[in-house]
């Protein structure tokens, strides 16, 4: 299992050859709409490491399994096929013309739904392939079969019993493995090769004993389940056998398929689970935050002020953006951008009726830049007022000073120059509040 290099705990889903870094979904970057997975530290194309790390153990997935051929057209299929088989059984010739038939369909289909499984698609493929080349199938199956059992014989008559027990039990074994490979590779004695059987058991490793024993059960049970309900109805109970199997060898094949899936990269490819939503596409603020997540993890401040600065100018109005931009820059110190940004950030705080988280902003920011004073009056008497209300006379007198230079709003600046007369009067300065007195007669006076 390989993690995020940012996220020690989320699987790795993309790797960067160039950085030589593995990497979550949530760590690449993506144009608007493309496939295509990009490096947020050094913006090179990803190369996928599809579901290698994140797939679920088929064993811990064993309902979805079972609930694999639970779609109409594949119950259809199975139905349909087992009645036919079972119905025409009995008759010689067309019966076993009918079971080779439907057998080679239902073979044919069952190797399609690993291939399906193993490239990632978990929901059971189009039934128009099951209806061509089955029949070829079964015919190599049968000659595999002739094959293992001449050997058997030729074991028997030459080793002896204990020896060709061991090899049977050894051909079993191989079954999944072998089904495994045949799917992949479409040829039989390759796929029987001992060393191919060998990579497929020891990619799985000691689970593959749990997918033996699973077939197991599920091949016992058909025999089991059917002569528990209809012991006595021969032809029915052929039916209802058939069904039972069939259901089981599709699910089987799924099984086979995932753990292709789950196995891929000791197998020696990637693939991606496909879920059939629709692909959910990341809007420029949240891909720049994953980017900026990942570039502040590297050290890299100069490239995140400089994303920052690039997504705000086209997303100016995200106030949560906003609000980490603001963070950035004091925990950073940045005397230089932070003026100008904390001065449009309270004026735009403000506007969104956000005055109340004005005084922590203005504090935070004289605590970088201790000179800081806003330009918008609007902020300057809010702040203004919210100190006067907690009895901060000197910030009151901080804050409204000089306003009257350059504001033009009447109204607003007797309001301020009314809240600095009381703040220079409870300082006991008496001189400046008389001054200040003056200058709120003349502004009372042009109000008129
Ligand atoms: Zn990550
Ligand atoms: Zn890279």
């Amino acid at each position: 299992m390989k993690y995020c290099k940012y996220h020690p705990t989320d699987a790795a889903t993309w790797y960067c050859t160039h950085c030589d870094s593995r990497v979550c979904d949530t760590c690449t970057q993506e144009s608007e709409r493309g496939e295509d997975r990009y490096c947020c530290k050094c913006g090179a194309t990803l190369e996928s490491l599809g579901s290698a790390y994140t797939a679920e153990p088929f064993w811990e997935r064993l309902s979805e399994t079972f609930r694999y051929p639970l779609t109409v057209p594949v119950m259809t299929l199975i139905v349909v096929l087992s009645a036919i088989s079972g119905v025409l059984f009995f008759v010689p010739i067309v019966g076993a013309v009918a079971g080779l038939i439907s057998a080679g369909i239902l073979t044919k289909y069952s190797f399609q739904c690993l291939e399906e499984t193993a490239a990632g698609n978990m929901s059971p493929p189009d039934l128009s392939e099951a209806f061509s080349g089955g029949i070829v199938i079964i015919f190599k199956m049968i000659g595999l079969i002739i094959l293992i059992t001449a050997g058997g014989i030729g074991s028997y008559h030459y080793l002896g019993a204990g020896i060709t027990g061991l090899l049977g039990a050894l051909v079993v074994l191989s079954i999944p493995a072998f089904l495994i490979n045949f799917a992949l590779t479409d040829r039989v004695l390759v796929s029987f090769a001992p060393q191919n059987i060998l990579r497929i058991v020891s990619a799985v490793g000691l689970p593959y004993g749990i997918l033996i024993g699973l077939l197991l059960l599920m091949s016992s049970s058909v025999g089991l389940l059917s002569y528990m309900v209809f012991s006595g109805f021969e032809w029915a109970s052929m039916i209802l056998q058939s069904v039972i199997s069939n259901f089981y060898m599709v699910v089987i094949f799924h099984l086979l398929g995932y753990v292709v899936f789950q196995y891929q990269e000791k197998l020696g490819f990637y693939a991606r689970a496909q879920t059939g939503d629709a692909p959910v596409y990341r809007s420029e603020v949240e891909r720049s935050r994953a980017k900026i997540s990942v570039l502040i993890k590297e050290g890299d401040y100069e490239g995140v002020n400089r994303l920052y600065k690039k997504t705000l100018d086209r997303n100016g109005l995200d106030l949560s953006f906003n609000d980490e931009y603001f963070e950035f820059l004091t925990a950073t110190g940045n005397k230089e951008d932070l003026p100008d940004f904390a001065d449009d950030y309270m004026a735009y705080k403000l506007h969104k009726g956000h005055q109340a988280q004005l005084k922590r902003i203005y504090n935070q920011t004289r605590s970088v830049v201790p000179d800081f004073k806003p330009t918008s009056h609007e902020v300057r008497f809010t702040l203004a007022q919210d100190y006067a209300s907690f009895g901060d006379y000197p910030a009151v007198i901080r804050l409204v000073n000089g306003m009257h230079q350059d504001c033009s709003d009447n109204q607003l600046l007797i309001k301020a120059y009314s809240l600095m007369h009381e703040a220079l009067q409870a300082l006991e300065k008496e001189e400046m509040a008389l001054r200040c007195k003056k200058l709120l007669k003349r502004l009372e006076a042009q109000a008129v």
